[in-house]
């Protein structure tokens, strides 16, 4: 997807402040972090959103997850805790549309997520 804003950054045609990548993924900063620790998971694969994802990404999506525990570990919320979201289409709050799952934390978390 040439337009998609998460394809470029994955592809390096659009800044962003990566802080992990292997063949399937990559994770970079949040632009508005909304906690201390804000980092966005992307498959390299253009999936629009997560009801895009079928039975042949399942080994996909449970890399992401993986992807999450280990940025977790490497950021050192592991042990403190943290949050993955994943928002889908309009009324789940997704804005970009490209799969993403939010790693969130570093501070208390509170829990009003409507
Ligand atoms: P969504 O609402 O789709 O789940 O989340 C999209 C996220 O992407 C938001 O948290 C927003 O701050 C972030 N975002 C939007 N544009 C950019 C960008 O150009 N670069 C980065 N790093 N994050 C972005
Ligand atoms: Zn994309």
């Amino acid at each position: 997807m040439e337009t998609c804003l998460f394809c470029q950054i994955a592809k390096r045609e659009r800044p962003g402040k990566i802080v992990y990548e292997d063949e399937q993924s990559v994770a970079f900063e949040d632009i508005h972090p909304k906690a201390p620790v804000h980092i966005l998971i992307v498959p390299r694969q253009h999936i629009a959103t997560l009801v895009d994802a079928n039975e042949a990404d399942d080994r996909l999506l449970g890399h992401l997850l993986l992807v999450a525990n280990r940025i977790a570990r490497q950021v050192g919320i592991a042990d403190r805790g943290f949050r993955v979201v994943i928002n889908c289409n309009s009324e789940g709050g997704q804005a970009v549309y490209h799969l993403h799952l939010h790693l969130l934390g570093g501070r208390p978390l509170t829990w009003h997520p409507a």
